[in-house]
């Protein structure tokens, strides 16, 4: 599991490490040239300087959005932080809440925010009003999962996962959205330990699997690299 595969103090960026945009295509990627579209990134020279010898600069702009990158850092701190004495808020009818429940609801703010992500690029093709209007009336994770991928992709987000050879994902995913549902509509037991430790073991296979989904469907070549 990759948790063990960690140093101490390690970071949880996992599948973000190395990982930057592709300056054409807009791919996530971590090689050069783009495994995308091809496109090679050259340095450029650094503006400003006036002798001959301008020194020149190879640099990429960075994958993982802020937010993201907060998120892993909450996950991580949540995980590592030590358990409290249990209280009678915590044991329900005999059965115990788990103390790292609030490390699932992190987890889906996480695949939230990721899904909004990959919308939102999708999305920039068209006039800002429209993709606004749209994600704003289709904001909710149901209709990303749903309805709304199969209208913007032309494809079901179950297929998409199956096409990349996650078919795993789309299951854990499902069984997390309806579990998490549970939880705050009328079952504070819904989320158990089990379902905590299948998040975290999947935690950097389903961030892997979504970043292979953004390059399939959110990516475009520019004219001059076809
Ligand atoms: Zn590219």
């Amino acid at each position: 599991m990759w948790l063990q595969n960690l140093e101490p103090g390690e970071s949880w960026m996992g599948v973000w490490k190395g990982k930057f945009l592709c300056f054409d295509c807009g791919a996530i990627i971590e090689q050069n040239p783009c495994d995308i579209c091809g496109y090679l990134h050259t340095p450029f020279v650094i503006p400003g300087l006036q002798n001959n010898e301008q020194p020149k600069a190879l640099t990429f702009k960075g994958a993982i959005h802020e937010n993201t990158y907060i998120t892993l850092g909450l996950l991580k701190r949540e995980w590592e932080r030590p358990l409290i004495p249990e209280s009678d808020v915590t044991d329900l009818l005999g059965q115990k809440i788990p103390q790292r429940i609030a490390f699932v609801l992190l987890f889906w703010t996480l695949f939230e925010s990721l899904m909004d992500r990959m919308f939102s690029k999708k999305l920039e093709s068209i006039p800002p009003k429209i993709a606004k209007n749209l994600l704003k009336k289709n904001n909710n994770i149901s209709a990303r999962m749903g309805e709304f991928y199969q209208l913007v992709f032309d494809t079901s987000f179950k297929d998409d996962l199956i096409q990349i050879g996650s078919p795993l994902i789309y299951d854990h995913l499902k069984n997390l959205q309806e579990r998490r549902n549970a939880f705050i509509h009328d079952n504070p037991i819904a989320i158990n330990e089990q379902l905590i430790s299948d998040t975290l073991i999947h935690l950097q296979d389903i961030q892997a699997a979504w970043i292979k989904l953004y390059n399939k469907r959110c990516t475009v070549k520019s004219n001059t690299n076809l």
